[in-house]
């Protein structure tokens, strides 16, 4: 335990005794710094913690924050929702609003219906699938993550493996004991970027198939995109059997294109899921779709859907505010000119020090690859990191004030810069980047 750290040592000793593992979701824990980090505020791209020091964030809330910390536009949000006497499960006109401005921006949304976190959208956007085709199963991509219900946790974190019999089918693999083995039957796996495997699959099981779902962009990998062609494949496959194709956007939206990756690759999903970027922070999911699908959900149609906390003024109104900034003009031009910036940077220093690593982004999210130095375009590339180097570049980082999040040996989590975050931020970061390099090469 370092002198700077032990306020924070402190606190999860504590924390440890009456929270489970010390923490409010297991992701909050840092498994590079055995710990959560434990903050006072966060500030536009910094964050600031109980010893006082300050990191520039590169995870920003998982995601959520993507016009960083204490956005001005979000604060006004939350003082008007507090002026407004904190109302709660009642509709405002502002509920309407985001509901309008979205079905504006994401292709595929003609009605929406809000929620409170990744999970349930996905969970909802499944049932859905399965109320308007009456099938059961849904077809998955290894690698891609959705959450953490019974229908979903399954292969987003697998092995690397060097023989696979079972082609194309990966054989499911819970990632959470609970959950009853005959949930299994109702999950197809199969590799990412792989038409053949994916003209099989729908060849040999698309009449049993509800929903084929997907990370547009597999951020939950790092950050592969999509082959050339392959969201067309999906879409043309699943339209031509009846299946409701499910882009699971919760990461992705907002961060290439203000409607999210089927904007940006120009494939529209039937179904669409929201959440993290849409409120900044504030909890707020979303479930968007084509009018025929959405209007299967109570109270006009047969799937059950309701939460006290679902559109919860506070969010709905940081969604108002959140989505007023990234339909400014310029706001993408922005965001790429520092994607350049971030990604080329890191790139050439990463050759400079002779430290294998790939970095790989689109927009405002990617993935720094240890020990990898091709384009990784496979789950199974991905899985093939240097873990160990991820876990030391990460401490390294985080004692010069830089922060990234390492979400375990088995997952290979995501990094993400703000709207925040200005080119002298981005070249801060590098600086510091730089001395942790020279520092891992001494060691
Ligand atoms: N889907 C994707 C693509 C995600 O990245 C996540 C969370 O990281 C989820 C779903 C689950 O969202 P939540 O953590 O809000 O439940």
């Amino acid at each position: 335990m370092t002198h700077e750290t032990s306020k924070s040592e402190a606190l999860f000793e504590f924390a440890s005794r009456f929270m489970v593992a010390g923490v409010s979701g297991s992701a909050r824990m840092n498994a590079a710094l055995g710990r959560p980090v434990y903050l006072t505020h966060g500030d536009g791209c910094r964050l600031y913690d109980v010893d006082g020091k300050c990191y520039l964030d590169y995870n920003l809330s998982h995601g959520a924050s993507f016009l960083g910390h204490n956005h001005p536009g979000v604060r006004k949000a939350i003082q008007q929702a507090l002026d407004m006497g904190v109302i709660c499960a009642y509709e405002t006109e502002h509920h309407s609003r985001v509901a309008e401005t979205l079905c504006r921006l994401i292709p595929c949304a003609e009605q929406v219906r809000f929620a409170n976190s990744g999970s349930e959208a996905t969970f909802s956007a499944l049932r859905v699938a399965r109320a308007v085709t009456g099938r059961n199963k849904i077809l998955k991509f290894e690698g891609h993550f959705h959450g953490l219900h019974d229908a979903v946790v399954w292969n987003a974190h697998g092995p690397a493996r060097d023989v696979f019999p079972t082609y194309p089918y990966v054989p499911p693999q819970v990632e959470s004991a609970g959950v009853s083995p005959q949930m299994a039957d109702l999950v197809l796996v199969i590799p990412w970027n792989d038409p053949a495997a994916i003209r099989q699959a729908l060849r040999e099981h698309g009449d049993e198939l509800a929903a084929v779902i997907c990370e547009p962009v597999n951020y939950n990998s790092g950050c592969i995109c999509p082959a050339p062609g392959l969201l067309e494949l999906l879409r043309a496959e699943t339209a031509q059997r009846g299946i409701l194709l499910v882009f699971d956007e919760v990461l992705s939206s907002f961060r290439m294109a203000a409607g999210g990756a089927q904007e940006y690759y120009k494939v529209t999903p039937d179904l669409c899921t929201l959440a993290k970027a849409v409120a900044n922070g504030l909890p707020l999911a979303v479930v968007a779709g084509k009018r025929e699908f959405m209007q299967v959900l109570s109270p006009v149609g047969p799937a059950a859907h309701s939460g006290t906390y679902s559109g919860h003024l506070f969010a709905v109104l940081a969604a108002l505010a959140s989505l007023r900034e990234i339909t400014q003009p310029g706001f993408y031009d922005r965001i790429f000119a520092n994607a350049d910036r971030l990604y080329g940077g890191l790139t050439a220093l990463f050759a400079k020090h002779g430290v294998p690593a790939r970095v790989q982004g689109l927009g405002a999210r990617f993935g720094i690859y240890f020990g990898l130095t091709h384009e990784v375009k496979a789950y199974q590339d991905a899985a093939r990191i240097d873990g160990a180097l991820a876990v030391r570049f990460i401490r390294e980082c985080f004692a010069r004030g830089v922060y990234f999040h390492n979400y375990g040996t088995m997952a290979l989590g995501h990094h993400g810069f703000s709207a925040a975050h200005t080119p002298g931020d981005i070249d801060e970061t590098l600086n510091r980047v730089e001395d942790v390099l020279k520092a891992m090469r001494k060691a």
